[in-house]
């Protein structure tokens, strides 16, 4: 199967996919290369163009010249020659949503959590290499050995959704709910509310989380962590995807009216004090673009033209898109699914794109198909282009560390007591 790069410049020249069949793409401009947008206000052509950016967000520098008027193939040489140099000096992990052109070249292929901690089974390398978005080179960085050096090759690929919550307003929310529940422990000692954040957030919210009593959760293990949490805690706030946060919880029991949503906007998140009063898990306002562009109305389509699909999604879909599919599951659930059917199966698949083109090409004995019939890849890990590769291996080459990932070492500590609970957390015996 062609990659979502080549099919993106098939669509652009013929309107066609590699099948012949007419195609769309969601932006024209992701024919064109990362550095053409690395400075504008939105995060590029894909999925989240349309988010906003925080202001104070990493932005790319100047990257050399060469680097962008080099082709494909000579970047590929040119990353092939600098790793070999490197040898076991580097570690380059690769992202599941990341394109075929930079997951070729990486030595782990997985989701944010399973890298990072990929990257701690090659103690002896110097740098580790993310070819993901910024928060999960954070998240390497709050795991990593002292001395090794985390590089994000493009430091503009942040993740909208990550973004989304920010210190600042975390804090200002949880000033409001202290003053509200007050901070004392009820007759069963659990606390008034439990801060629980997804890996999907800036490394200063996992921070914040250790420091008050909170901690980390994966879409693989969120609902381990929400009973963790309830044990703990009379209630939870959960950022910043509203959608996991809600199919967890959902999952377990809560019921809708017991989830208020909070909006860093809005007083009291925009919720009556009883409303917050009665709440079980309080959902920040965020959400992924990527997964949010999934509608039951494509399930529906993909269940008329496909009688006997198999319709798996994500977690960070919408409840009504989890609800109208036959499963929901991580990247991690999805992959083993796929890999573990024995008979011949339509698989359609609410992920992002590149991922389920790599399943369909690994899995020919099966059908499998994006239930978006758009090709519209994640805008932020399609900043990390082969010449942003190329260059930060060449430079590790020369002896430089470029774009490197520093977390505070006060908010390290802290990170890392709020994932270290998320692995001592353990599922309730059935
Ligand atoms: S797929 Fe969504 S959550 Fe994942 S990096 Fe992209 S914007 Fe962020």
């Amino acid at each position: 199967m062609a990659s979502v790069d080549t099919t993106i410049q098939l669509i652009r020249t013929t309107g066609r996919n590699a099948r012949g069949e007419v195609q769309e793409a969601c932006s024209p401009a992701l024919a064109r290369g990362p550095w053409d947008f690395d400075g504008v206000v939105q995060y590029g052509p894909g999925s989240s163009m349309h988010d906003r950016i925080p202001a104070d967000s990493p932005r790319q520098g100047a990257i050399p010249e060469e680097y962008k008027l080099a082709s494909t193939e000579e970047l590929h040489e040119r990353i092939r020659a600098a790793k070999e140099a490197l040898g076991d000096r580097v570690v380059v992990l690769g992202h599941f949503y990341q394109r075929d052109e930079i997951v070729q070249h990486a030595d782990f292929l997985g989701d944010s959590f399973q890298l990072a901690n990929a990257a701690q089974t090659v103690p002896n390398a110097e740098a580790i290499v993310f070819c993901g978005v910024h928060f999960m080179a954070e998240t390497a960085d709050v795991l990593a050995r002292e001395g090794q050096a985390v590089i994000l090759p493009n430091l503009a690929a942040g993740c909208s959704m990550a973004d989304m919550a920010d210190i600042d307003s975390v804090e200002e929310a949880w000033a409001q709910l202290e003053a509200l529940y007050g901070t004392e422990p009820d007759a069963e000692g659990r606390a008034p509310i439990i801060p629980v954040t997804y890996m999907n957030s800036s490394a200063a919210l996992k921070g914040f989380c250790g420091r008050h009593g909170g901690i980390v959760c994966t879409s693989s293990n969120a609902e381990t962590v929400l009973e963790w949490a309830f044990e703990r805690g009379q209630r939870v706030l959960f950022f910043p995807d509203q959608h996991l946060g809600r199919n967890t919880a959902k999952r377990m029991g809560v019921p809708l009216e017991r989830m208020p949503m909070w909006n860093p906007r809005k007083p009291l998140g925009g919720n009556s004090g009883d409303d917050l009063l009665d709440a079980k898990v309080v959902l920040w306002h965020g959400f992924c673009s990527v997964h949010k562009r999934f509608t039951p109305a494509q399930v529906a389509q993909a269940r008329a033209e496909h009688p006997g699909v198999r319709v798996i999604v994500h977690p960070e879909c919408p409840m009504e898109v989890v609800d109208a599919a036959d499963e929901a599951g991580s990247t991690d659930y999805i992959r083993r699914a796929v890999e573990a059917a024995t008979e011949p199966t339509t698989f359609a698949i609410g992920t992002e794109i590149n991922m389920v083109n790599r399943l369909a090409a690994e899995f020919p004995q099966h059908e499998i198909f994006c239930l978006d019939p758009v090709v519209c890849p994640c805008s932020t890990m399609y900043r990390i282009h082969p010449g942003y590769l190329a260059w930060v291996l060449e430079e590790l080459v020369a002896g430089n560390v470029v774009n490197r990932i520093e977390v505070d070492d006060t908010v390290k500590a802290d990170a890392r007591v709020a994932l270290e609970r998320m692995l001592a957390a353990k599922p309730k015996a059935a």
